[in-house]
């Protein structure tokens, strides 16, 4: 399979130029030159498949021969080595749960899948060492230190704001050791990304390093998220009812993978963009105007993001026509305040607990069936409550529990950097 960059057509890349550079050289986003159908076969026997099957089918054409069957098989396993459950909370509600993997939200996946990829290609000797360079609000750093935790040929220095991640969420950056890297910098997030943005410009530290990012522009992070759907369908088909997906939304990347699962032909009638009151796309589908603000602090924080970097991706597998991205997309933007109280409501009303992430989503399925009862919801869960221990805790006014996962690192000695200046990054990297 070759990619091309959604800024010029006529810049093609391998998939592993791809996943080692994550966006081309002209910016662009690489997208795949042909979406990739699976026969009607798949569908009718898909119960019979194993996770692995159904993964390994949803995305060896987007692999092509460059990662042998018997090594893509096995990066898969090591991906998916944990449940994807659909669990009911109402009669025609369901939540999918992702967060069962080793840093409780769902970018475990795409960061597992892509180190298996990068970790791949270093093997082949065609690179030398590679630094995965990311800066993080919370989740992405967690799971990528996790997926990359050990992989021969690559170190991975996270940066993150000081005393703007959750308690969790530090443990998990700062208690691995290894070839990762935590760097707590006296700053925002966004003077992390600028300070990432910086050095991936830099040629002093790119002369001595090969740089990589591993956000969800990385084809290798994006795709892999298809195979949630195709989980979740394996657990809904007996129901024989019209579908249709939330997806608690930010970048966009787990939302358009999606559309990409359905391109294949699962039968998901429609999608849900779930917002909190970062609503760019929302106001988009009101407008045809895509006029991105700068991002606004909120509960869901994972989702504090003004302009989705992937939602150019989905333009492209609509060809870009507006009122084709409206039928099949609804868009719905919740503040902190409905969040925090549907949080409690279905508390009260069924026992599940969700996070705020997941309680956005949920709100976005209400809103859909009260137009549309016919439709069985789906709700993606995306991190567990325990990683916004203290807003859940307050919305549902009852401890939750920790689960073994999180105790096991929580009494870990953390590791760090500290950085004030840009400078003090070029340093480090140039040490
Ligand atoms: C990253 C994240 C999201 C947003 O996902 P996108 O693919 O960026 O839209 C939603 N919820 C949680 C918990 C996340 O970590």
């Amino acid at each position: 399979m070759k990619y091309y960059s959604l800024n010029n057509r006529e810049n093609i890349s391998t998939f592993e130029n791809a996943v080692v550079k994550g966006l081309a050289d002209d910016k662009g986003l690489y997208f795949p030159e042909k979406i990739n159908k699976l026969p009607d076969s798949f569908f009718e026997n898909i119960d019979s498949l194993s996770k692995n099957e159904i993964a390994f089918e949803a995305i060896k054409e987007y692999i092509g021969d460059e990662i042998p069957e018997d090594a893509l098989k096995s990066i898969i396993a090591e991906t998916l080595d944990f449940d994807f459950p659909v669990v009911s909370v109402k009669e025609n509600i369901g939540a999918l749960e992702l967060f069962h993997g080793p840093t409780l939200a769902f970018k475990d996946v795409g960061a597992r899948f892509m180190a298996g990829c990068l970790g791949y290609f270093i093997k082949k000797g065609k690179f030398g060492k590679i630094t995965v360079l990311v800066a993080t609000s919370g989740d992405t750093g967690g799971a990528v230190a996790n997926g990359f935790l050990g992989v021969d040929g690559i170190d991975v220095v996270i940066l993150y704001p000081k005393g703007k991640v959750s308690g969790i969420q530090e443990k998990q950056l700062t208690t691995l050791g290894q070839n990762i890297t935590a760097v707590e910098v006296n700053g925002t997030f966004d003077d992390c990304q600028d300070m990432v943005k910086r050095a991936f410009l830099d040629k002093e530290i790119t002369d001595e390093r090969q740089l990589t990012s591993a956000n969800s522009i990385n084809v290798a992070r994006w795709l892999p998220q298809m195979f949630y759907y195709f989980f979740a369908w394996k657990q809904l088909k007996a129901k024989d009812q019209k579908l249709v997906f939330s997806v608690p939304s930010g970048n966009f990347g787990n939302i358009c993978a999606g559309f990409m699962a359905r391109e294949a032909g699962l039968p998901i009638d429609q999608f849900i963009s779930s917002n909190n009151v970062n609503n760019t796309v929302k106001r988009y589908l009101e407008s045809e105007q895509y006029d991105p603000k700068p991002s606004v602090h909120t509960v869901s924080n994972a989702m504090d993001i003004g302009n989705p970097s992937n939602f150019v991706r989905i333009q492209e597998i609509f060809g870009n026509h507006f009122t084709d991205i409206k039928e099949n997309l609804s868009a719905y933007s919740f503040d902190d305040e409905r969040t925090k109280s549907v949080m409690a409501k279905v508390y009260k009303e069924t026992g599940y607990v969700m996070d705020p992430h997941g309680a956005v989503g949920y709100l976005g399925v209400q809103e859909f069936l009260k137009l549309k009862p016919e439709y069985y919801g789906v709700f993606l869960e995306t991190a567990h409550p325990v990683k916004f221990l203290e807003t859940v805790e307050a919305a549902i006014n009852t401890n939750v529990e920790i689960p073994a996962a999180i105790k096991s690192f929580m009494n870990k000695e953390k590791q760090i950097v500290t950085i004030d200046s840009y400078d003090d990054l070029k340093n480090y990297l140039r040490k």
